[in-house]
């Protein structure tokens, strides 16, 4: 018998692998930060013993999800400014309540809910594009999720710079200080196109390749944006972005709703990873992204909740449901985008855009033990004939029951068990009266 730290038995074990195996009267074998073995249990049990042992009846096992696009922070600003167009919203609430509140204090209190959120919601890892990536780094790790914290970039002021130098050097600041740790994979986060300079966007692309890091943006968001780069620079957004060099696998481009045919195979030969959040996305009515042909062409295509203040939740199951269903209606088509397909965006895809494909995205030996534990036992989700199915159409955030992120136990049966959750909600009904009294509008 080897002894490993703990053993996760699960009536079923999705492992999201190359050959999508399922195993019925599953286990997988833990020891450290790393998975040993993933089997059948009769075949766990006879091979390893571990003094803890998640019995998992009754519930299915699965890989972290991981959500590609978000900003964690906005949480404390989630129903603050709702059914307004992107640029309205954006400009006349958003970035005004972004520079009275922002502090490192205040990010710091928000990302711990947003982590808490998104644990609730079986996600391991995201992507965060925001200032103050300290206070953001430092929640994260406290809680201990994974995440790729982008360290913001634009060319106006606000609370931590001047000018884009302000924020480029900022930037190395936060990659040096952070590269190298085991759960914050420290990254450069360009606003935009049209929030950053065709200089800016070179520098950052540069400063990104000296440290070998991830850069994100939001790309071709709204059909705005496109008049807007064609009236400056003659070109489409993506067009742009190609001819300044920017992209390449180490790109995170969130949304890319609106794209021509020549942006999408330029998307598929870049290997740029983009994020689909269509719930922000339907609720902003930016538009549709095409993701089926993006899919089609073999773009590497991932599932973003973006902010609260424009979803509003940070749930990945929720927009592969949506997503999953709209592009069924708008293609016409019941067959496109299967729950199969969605799962695995949901996980290995979108692990490959965070430049972690080797770490996480499945349960496979030898890989980060970054395990999701969800009930099965709820009406809604019984009787049982196809878990994709299930995880994708039926299941929500409250089914999700225990979570691991590198062979820890975060949530213990929906408890968070690094931090204090009650003084997090305390934290975040606190900042909420103050944000209330001076950005209330009825
Ligand atoms: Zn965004």
């Amino acid at each position: 018998m080897e002894p490993v730290d703990l053993i996760v038995k699960a009536d079923y074990v999705l492992t999201m692998n190359q050959e999508l195996a399922v195993i019925e009267s599953g286990a997988i074998a833990i020891k450290g930060k790393k998975i040993v073995a993933v089997d059948t249990a009769a075949q766990i049990m006879q091979q390893y013993s571990a003094s803890k042992i998640i019995k998992g009846e009754g519930k299915v096992a699965f890989p972290g999800l991981i959500n590609t696009h978000t900003h964690a922070a906005m949480v404390y600003f989630r129903g603050l400014a709702d059914d307004l167009p992107l640029k309205v919203w954006l400009e006349e609430y958003i970035w005004p309540a972004e520079a009275k509140w922002l502090s490192p204090e205040f990010v710091g209190d928000a990302v711990k809910l947003a982590c808490l959120e998104m644990l609730k919601a079986g996600i391991t890892a995201y992507a965060d594009m925001y200032f103050f990536g300290d206070a953001v780094a430092q929640s994260t790790r406290k809680i201990g999720m994974r995440a790729v914290v982008g360290s913001g970039v634009v060319d106006f002021p606000s609370a931590t710079g001047n000018n884009a130098d302000d924020y480029l050097a900022n930037a190395e600041r936060f990659i040096t200080k952070w590269k190298g740790d085991d759960l914050i994979m420290p990254s450069i986060a360009d606003h935009s196109a049209y929030a950053c300079s065709p200089e800016t966007l070179k520098k950052s692309k540069a400063l990104a390749d000296k440290h070998n890091v991830m850069l994100q943006i939001h790309l071709s968001e709204t059909e705005w944006e496109v008049n807007e780069m064609l009236s400056r620079y003659g070109r489409r957004p993506v067009t742009h972005l190609d001819a300044l060099g920017l992209l390449d696998e180490r790109l995170i481009a969130a949304h890319c709703v609106w794209l021509d045919p020549d942006e999408i195979t330029m998307l598929a030969k870049a290997k740029t990873n983009v994020s689909h959040c269509i719930e922000s996305n339907l609720k902003l009515a930016s538009g549709i992204a095409p993701v089926v042909k993006m899919l089609k062409a073999g773009v590497n295509v991932s599932f973003g909740t973006d902010g609260a203040a424009s979803n509003n939740d940070l749930s990945i199951l929720s927009e592969m449901s949506t997503a999953a269903k709209v592009h069924k209606a708008i293609s016409g088509d019941p067959t496109a985008l299967s729950a199969k397909q969605a799962m695995l965006m949901a996980t290995r895809h979108g692990a490959e855009a965070l430049g972690l494909g080797s770490l996480c995205g499945s349960l496979e030996q030898g890989k980060a033990a970054d395990i999701v534990i969800a009930d099965l036992r709820r009406p809604h989700l019984i009787p049982l004939y196809d878990l994709y199915s299930h995880i994708v159409y039926a299941m929500n955030a409250a089914d999700i029951d225990t979570v691991l992120v590198g062979g820890k136990v975060i949530l213990e049966q929906r408890n968070l068990t690094s931090l204090d959750e009650a003084e997090i909600v305390a934290k975040a009904v606190q900042w909420s009266r103050k944000i209330k009294e001076v950005h209330s509008h009825s």
